[in-house]
């Protein structure tokens, strides 16, 4: 038995787009399993889950990681927010999705998401001038060299401390903006991948402030004829996955178009600024799919088309969205 630092990481109240949370807790360890990280508290007056007196939230661990930051047994912890007497909290929206994900297991629901976020540093993206503009869009998505490239040794950074963590990443690339990037996580299991998602966010601003960098993963980061955020959702069930399955996509990007008010109203705030019809969105008042399509709301990817089964990508969902909610409204539209 020896002594490791547990960091307790967790989804505050501020709306219209929480923020993470965390404070660090000496536990005894090494731990093993989830049921021996003992449950917290935190004052919800300070974080937007409490009004003044009787603020006591708890923290209840749900995924545990190793932490790339302090190594040995050092251990970062996922929670979910009650109330002292169990309730889940208003802003704790993965209960519901656990409910969710427990109905429509037999349909074996996998997620890919596509995390872009963009550095800041000061009022500025990340290598832009001072106030001003860099060159037009173009050269950056993908690019290389130190005149188009801001922010790599973050994200090498970031990459391998997921990869450590055991965080199901599974690429990463420059963004068309520069100073913008994207991550992606998966496939995996709804739970597995919102879990893991908010750790990678975590881990994301924990590493970019130790080179004064803030990441935002707000949708329309700067104004004007430059690339919003977004965070694309691939998904499918086993059926789709299976032969046969590219009637069962079409099905479900038929089924989408029949709630887009629903998925739109979860798919983040501030998305109206990124979906115009602009900059490989659809227009947030349109729902339309199509193969290939990286102007439609949905897109079917051309392996999907061409193998005759695969997965969706819903484009629709911006950088800042909850994955809790994100997955429990793909599952509900889909599965049900
Ligand atoms: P894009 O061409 O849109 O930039 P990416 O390569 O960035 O695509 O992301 C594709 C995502 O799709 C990855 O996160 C990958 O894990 C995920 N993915 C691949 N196959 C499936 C599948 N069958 N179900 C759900 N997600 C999938
Ligand atoms: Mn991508
Ligand atoms: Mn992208
Ligand atoms: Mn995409």
């Amino acid at each position: 038995m020896a002594k490791i630092k547990a960091e307790y990481i967790w989804i505050d109240g501020h709306r219209p787009t929480s923020k993470l949370r965390s404070k660090t807790k000496i536990i005894n360890g090494p731990i093993r399993e989830l049921t021996q990280i003992p449950e917290w508290g935190f004052d919800g007056s300070s974080t937007m889950q409490a009004e003044g007196h009787d603020s006591d939230r708890s923290l209840h661990p749900v995924a545990f990681v190793p932490d790339p930051i302090r190594r040995g047994d050092h251990i970062l912890v996922m929670n979910e927010v009650r109330y002292p007497d169990g309730k889940p909290h208003e802003s704790n929206k993965r209960d519901h999705l656990v409910a969710v994900s427990d109905q429509h297991q037999a349909q074996e629901a996998w997620f890919g998401i596509e995390q872009e976020y963009t550095f800041f540093q000061g009022r500025s993206p990340l290598g832009w001038p001072d106030g001003g503009y860099p060159a037009p869009q173009g050269p950056f998505y993908c690019g290389v060299g130190a005149d188009e490239v801001f922010g790599r040794d973050i994200v090498e950074e970031h990459l391998e401390a997921c990869l450590y963590a055991g965080i199901g990443i599974s690429g990463v690339n420059a963004e068309v903006m520069p100073g913008q990037w994207e991550f992606q996580i998966g496939p995996l299991g709804p739970l597995e991948i919102a879990d893991q998602l908010w750790l990678a966010r975590w881990l994301l601003y924990r590493i970019a402030e130790e080179y004064g960098v803030n990441a935002s993963i707000h949708p329309k980061p700067v104004k004007g004829d430059w690339n919003g955020a977004g965070a694309h959702t691939n998904f499918s069930t086993k059926a789709m996955r299976e032969t046969g399955g590219f009637a069962v996509v079409e099905a479900a990007c038929k089924k989408l178009g029949q709630r887009h008010a629903e998925h739109i109203a979860v798919y983040g705030a501030h998305n109206e600024e990124r979906l115009t019809g602009l900059h490989e969105t659809c227009s947030i008042h349109e729902y339309r799919y199509g193969v290939s399509d990286r102007g439609a709301s949905v897109r079917i990817p051309l392996i999907t088309a061409k193998a005759g089964k695969g997965y969706l990508e819903d484009r629709r969902p911006s950088a800042n969205m909850d994955p809790y909610e994100v997955c429990a409204v793909l599952m509900e539209t889909v599965c049900s």
